[in-house]
């Protein structure tokens, strides 16, 4: 068979990608840059699909958490990432822990050992400009093919690093504590959800962002002079007691109906995808530890239950405007030879990138054969992630996600605990996965 691709990156998703073409019986070149005298700031070896940092693909629970599906959905697809991790598990509970070495080691040898596939090892500095490819090359992207991704994609849609403020699922928000508006009421809309804030909570929320335990950053992330452009919330908070109250937190124009006055702060959600189900805490990107962030953001009026889809965060992380760059089937608008695949899209995590290079490798598999290929429905693992980032995030506010609930349709009238209301979900996915496969 003539048919070839071209995927750039041998991580998680490319090597996934490649598995799946190679599958489909198409001729896969796939390049990678370690190996060839190259390597990136986290990974450590010449392995395909190394895991830079821990060794887990989190819960394996199908029946009730949203990663846990996507790991039974893409054993189904016939996974090579899944396979070689169910064959180098080790034990974690309930959660799927790899033998990061043996991994890694299993999915190089398939890929080398398969006919169709050609590894080879070399860095790629620019988008091609004809035939198929999958660009895999991630969260390290090397800097000049990241510059000829910039020039494609004008710059302002390429990220390099993430600022990652927490998003809030809708139904765990206390509405009789919050209101719908928007700053003096501008627009037909009111469009946030806004938690007010006493003077007292406002200084004890402010001590709390000092004291709180932070992640310290890697020399190489520091270094990044894009950082200020993001800064943290604490930073802002060290800079002064009043800074985030004419910043982020500023409540002019805000009356609050109970009282009919300004709060003295305001901590400000904005909705943060199409269906309405995810609210981003606006301005509130921070390095505080996980632990952290939930004890002291349920502290904030309205948020004391809140559960959260995303922690905040700050990290190194090449990644595009997928929602504003690319089709549903992952191809850049403006030159559909081009897919992208894995963490560079705005995905965020080994198996959230592997699932991803799975269905470009599909669509691109699809599209060489003039098969006619669907995207899976949304109501599964796989197609709400893929859903999230062709087109149900919001661009202007685009950062990396997991893989969670909330980016699922929501169940209408199922009004149930929330252990069951996951069973739900699952059961409806698995129906609409297998009718979909069908
Ligand atoms: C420091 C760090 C820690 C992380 N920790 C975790 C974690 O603990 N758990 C988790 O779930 N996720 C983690 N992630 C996020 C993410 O899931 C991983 O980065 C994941 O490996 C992404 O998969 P990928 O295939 O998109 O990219 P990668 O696995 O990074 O693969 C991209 C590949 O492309 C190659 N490449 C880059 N540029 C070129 C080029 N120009 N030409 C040829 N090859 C190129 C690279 O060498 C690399 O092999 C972490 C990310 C980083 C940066």
């Amino acid at each position: 068979m003539n048919a070839s691709v071209h995927i750039v990156g041998g991580g998680l998703a490319g090597s996934e990608a490649a598995w799946q073409l190679a599958e489909a019986g198409v001729q896969v070149r796939l390049s990678e840059m370690r190996g060839g005298g190259e390597m990136t700031a986290a990974h450590q070896s010449d392995g395909l699909a190394e895991l830079v940092c821990s060794n887990s693909f989190r819960s394996d629970d199908a029946e009730s958490n949203a990663v846990g599906l996507l790991h039974a959905e893409m054993r189904s697809l016939g996974s090579l990432i899944m396979a070689a991790a169910d064959a180098h598990k080790v034990p974690a509970g309930s959660a799927l822990a790899v033998d990061r070495d043996g991994f890694s080691a299993a999915v190089t040898a398939r890929l080398a050992a398969h006919p169709n596939i050609e590894i080879v090892r070399e860095r790629v500095d620019a988008l091609p400009a004809t035939g198929l490819t999958i660009v895999a090359t991630g969260p390290l992207t090397a800097a000049a093919l990241a510059g000829s991704i910039g020039a494609a994609t004008g710059a302002d849609a390429l990220a390099f690093f993430d600022a990652i403020a927490p998003i809030v699922h809708r139904d765990s928000i206390d509405m009789e504590v919050c209101w719908m508006a928007s700053r003096w009421d501008k627009g037909d809309t009111k469009d946030y959800i806004n938690c007010p804030m006493t003077k007292e909570q406002y200084l004890a929320f402010h001590q709390g962002l000092l004291d709180g335990d932070k992640t310290e950053y890697k020399e190489w992330e520091a270094n990044t002079p894009y950082f200020e452009g993001c800064m943290p919330i604490e930073v802002a908070a060290a800079r002064g007691v009043d800074t985030l109250r004419f910043g982020p937190m500023k409540p002019v124009g805000l009356d609050d109906p109970k009282t009919g006055r300004w709060p003295y702060a305001v901590v400000q959600l904005r909705q943060d995808n199409a269906l309405g189900t995810l609210w981003n805490m606006v301005g509130f990107q921070t390095k505080l530890k996980h632990g952290e962030q939930v004890r002291l953001f349920r502290t904030i009026p309205g948020l004391e239950n809140a559960e959260f889809a995303r922690l905040g965060g700050l990290h190194r992380n090449t990644f595009i405007n997928s929602p504003l760059l690319l089709d549903g089937t992952l191809r850049l608008k403006a030159a559909p030879h081009i897919r992208f695949a894995g963490q560079i899209t705005g995905c965020e995590g080994y198996v959230e990138s592997a699932a991803i290079g799975l269905l470009a490798g599909r669509f691109a598999a699809a599209e060489l054969k003039s098969e006619a290929m669907t995207p899976p429905p949304t109501t599964t693992a796989l197609g709400a992630l893929l859903g999230h980032i062709t087109g149900g995030a919001d661009a202007e506010t685009y950062q990396p996600m997991n893989v969670n609930f909330g980016l699922f349709p929501p169940i209408e009238g199922a009004r149930t605990k929330k252990a069951d209301r996951k069973k739900l979900y699952t059961n409806r996915a698995r129906a609409d996965l297998e009718a979909w496969l069908a």
